[in-house]
C-alpha cells in the first residue's frame, strides 16, 4: 500500500512536471541542479539555467536611489546613500564578480556597501552573499530561519525542496531581524517582511526611493512558488507542517505591501525587462503598477490551490488504487 502511494504520487509529479512547460522557464523547480539527492556543494555549471541566469546584464536605474546591479536572470538590487548602501541578494557563486563590476559601473564603492540582506536562502539568490560580505566587509541581516541555512551552508528539512539543493558557502557573520522590522544605514530604511511559504525564513523588503519630490515604494517580494522534491507534500508533512497557513499569511502581507514599484528575486517575475522596454520607448512610469503587489499574491494563491487540489486528487486515487 505504502509503495502503491509512492508509486501513484512519483508518477504523478512526474505528470505535473510536464505540466511545468507551460509554466515560465523562471518558475520551473530548480530540482534539476543536483543529479543526485543531496547536500552537494555548489560548482559553478551544476546547474542547467545557470549560464542563462548568469548572463551579463549592464546596472539600471530603478527609481532614485534604488538599482538593478544583479546579472540577468536573477536580481540584486543596490539602494544607496551618502552614508553607505544596502545590496539585497548575491544571486549565484559565478555572479559576484558580475554584482561588483555593476556597484562600481554606477560610481560606488563595495566597502560603502554597509549592509546584505536576502530574499530565500537558496542558493540562486543567497549563493552570493558570502563572497560579497568578503569583497563589502558589509553584515548580513536575516530571518531566524534564514539565518540558520546562511550560517550553515545547509538547508534543513524545513525546506519543501530539501534534499535536492546544493549547499551554499556558508556566511560568517549573520544578525537576526524580525518581522517588520526597519534597518536603517544613514537616511536608508528598509523594511523586513516575513513571507516564508516557498522556504521557512523567506523575506520581502520595502522601502521608498525619492526622485526630487516624488517618493515611490519599492517592495522586493520574495519567491511564493509552491516548488518541492519528490518526496515532499505540502498537504502533509512533518518537517514543515505550517507551509500552507505561512503561505496563507505570505499572500496577505505581500498583497497589503506599500507597493508602486514591485521587484523580484527573478526579475522576469515582476515583468521587469518589458516594463525596462516600455519606459525606453518613453513610457515614464511604466515601472509603476499599484497593483503589482495584490496581483502576484493573487497569482501565487491560485497556484498553491492548484498543488494542494493535485495533492488531494492524488491521494484519493491512491486511496481508491486506480
Ligand atoms: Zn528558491
Amino acid at each position: 500500500m505504502l509503495m502503491d502511494l509512492w508509486a501513484t504520487r512519483r508518477s504523478h509529479l512526474k505528470k505535473s512536471t510536464w505540466g511545468f512547460l507551460a509554466t515560465p522557464w523562471w518558475m520551473l523547480p530548480i530540482l534539476a541542479v543536483a543529479a543526485t539527492p543531496g547536500d552537494e556543494a555548489w560548482r559553478p555549471g551544476s546547474c542547467k539555467e545557470c549560464a542563462a541566469w548568469n548572463a551579463t546584464q549592464a546596472p539600471v536605474r530603478i527609481y532614485g536611489n534604488t538599482y538593478y546591479v544583479g546579472v540577468r536572470g536573477l536580481s540584486s538590487i543596490l539602494i544607496t546613500s551618502a552614508q553607505g548602501h544596502i545590496l539585497i541578494d548575491g544571486d549565484l557563486p559565478e555572479s559576484i564578480p558580475k554584482i561588483a563590476a555593476s556597484i562600481r559601473a554606477l560610481g560606488f564603492r563595495l566597502e560603502d556597501v554597509k549592509l546584505i540582506l536576502n530574499s530565500h536562502v537558496h542558493f540562486d539568490h543567497a549563493g552570493g552573499i558570502a563572497g560579497l560580505q568578503a569583497l563589502t566587509g558589509a553584515e548580513v541581516a536575516a530571518s531566524a530561519a534564514s539565518a540558520r541555512v546562511l550560517r550553515s551552508g545547509h538547508s534543513g528539512p524545513d525546506d519543501p525542496q530539501f534534499g535536492q539543493l546544493p549547499s551554499i558557502p556558508r556566511v560568517n557573520r549573520v544578525q537576526v531581524i524580525r518581522d517588520d522590522e526597519t534597518l536603517r544605514i544613514g537616511s536608508l530604511e528598509v523594511t523586513a517582511h516575513l513571507t516564508p511559504g516557498h522556504t521557512a525564513g523567506g523575506t520581502s523588503w520595502s522601502w521608498k526611493s525619492c526622485e526630487q519630490a516624488r517618493c515611490l515604494n519599492i517592495a522586493y517580494v520574495d519567491s511564493l512558488t509552491p516548488v518541492s522534491s519528490d518526496t515532499f507534500l505540502f498537504t502533509h508533512n512533518a518537517t514543515y507542517p505550517n507551509v500552507l497557513k505561512d503561505f496563507e499569511q505570505s499572500f496577505a502581507t505581500v498583497s497589503a505591501l506599500p507597493c508602486d514599484i514591485l521587484l523580484t528575486p527573478h526579475p522576469e517575475g515582476s515583468g521587469l525587462w518589458s516594463r525596462l522596454a516600455r519606459r525606453d520607448h518613453g513610457e515614464a512610469d511604466a515601472l509603476l503598477d499599484a497593483t503589482a503587489c495584490r496581483q502576484l499574491a493573487d497569482a501565487a494563491r491560485a497556484r498553491l490551490k492548484e498543488r494542494v487540489a493535485k495533492e488531494a486528487s492524488e491521494q484519493d486515487a491512491a486511496v481508491k488504487g486506480t
